[in-house]
């Protein structure tokens, strides 16, 4: 009888986790579809090029413990346009090695401008890491070009979202500047990000890690919504995040920042 009794609990467990199982599965193959049919993203066809800074024989700023800028730029540009291109962005690098696009800084950034104008983007990011002399400073800091209205917004935009997932205590506010070629390559509102000081020990041991670069890739991608989100009312059902349920929120209470990562 025991062994009866021992096969009915064993059928049971097993109907159990057999019926559990097809519920999953139900509920996943139904959250999928919900997802297939009602998402939309304002990037959705946007064109974006995406510069990562300097390369090859340029290494940009090099940190005192040796860590190289322009390889750091292309991780987080690498990243950024992942998450563009999941929202279905042509998104266009202007290089996506560690090499230089010439050998020499004038050719380099002649092709860079090049490269800007021939694919006629509606924006332009520009991805950088800074350095000081004073190893105090810190803080991520977006860069606009001055007198552009749309520019600024998206500079505004993008710092939002740096201020808020980035290094704790970065009081940094977007800044104008004329004289920053990439910023006047085309017609399209372009920003120069600086992801944060590799001359800051604090801010430089973040930098190199995967997850902050992710991070500051993530808070300029949200950034970047938001600017095409507001040119136009923008309901957003569902947004593919490895981060927090974003889902059922009109896009403007949505706080990139709030996100644990899954
Ligand atoms: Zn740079």
């Amino acid at each position: 009888m025991k062994f009866d009794y021992v096969s009915k609990r064993t059928l049971l467990t097993v109907c159990l986790a057999f019926g559990i199982t097809l519920f999953m599965f139900a509920f996943a193959g139904n959250r999928q579809s919900d997802m297939t049919a009602v998402f939309s993203s304002p990037a959705d066809s946007k064109v974006i090029v995406i510069d990562p800074g300097h390369g090859g024989f340029d290494s940009g700023a090099v940190s005192p413990s040796g860590i190289r800028e322009d390889e750091l730029n292309l991780k987080v540009a690498l990243k950024l346009e992942k998450y563009l291109s999941e929202h279905n962005a042509t998104v266009i690098l202007t290089r996506e090695t560690n090499e230089s696009l010439a050998s020499r800084k004038s050719e380099d950034m002649r092709k860079r401008v090049q490269i800007i104008r021939d694919s006629n983007p509606d924006i332009v990011v520009s991805i950088h890491m800074n350095k000081f002399p004073q190893s105090q400073y810190f803080g991520a800091q977006t860069f606009y070009m001055e007198g552009s209205e749309e520019g600024k917004r998206l500079a505004q935009c993008i710092q939002t979202k740096l201020l808020e997932n980035l290094i704790e205590g970065n009081k940094r506010q977007i800044k104008a500047a004329s004289n920053l070629l990439i910023l006047k390559a085309g017609s399209a509102p372009a920003v120069i990000v600086e992801c944060g000081f590799l001359s800051n020990p604090r801010e430089e041991s973040l930098l190199i890690t995967d997850e902050y670069q992710d991070k500051a890739a993530w808070s300029i991608f949200c950034g970047i919504l938001e600017y095409f989100a507001n040119e136009e009312t923008f309901y957003w059902d569902r947004i593919q995040t490895p981060y927090t349920n974003l889902a059922d929120k009109p896009l403007n209470s949505i706080n990139c920042y709030n996100y644990q990562k899954v």
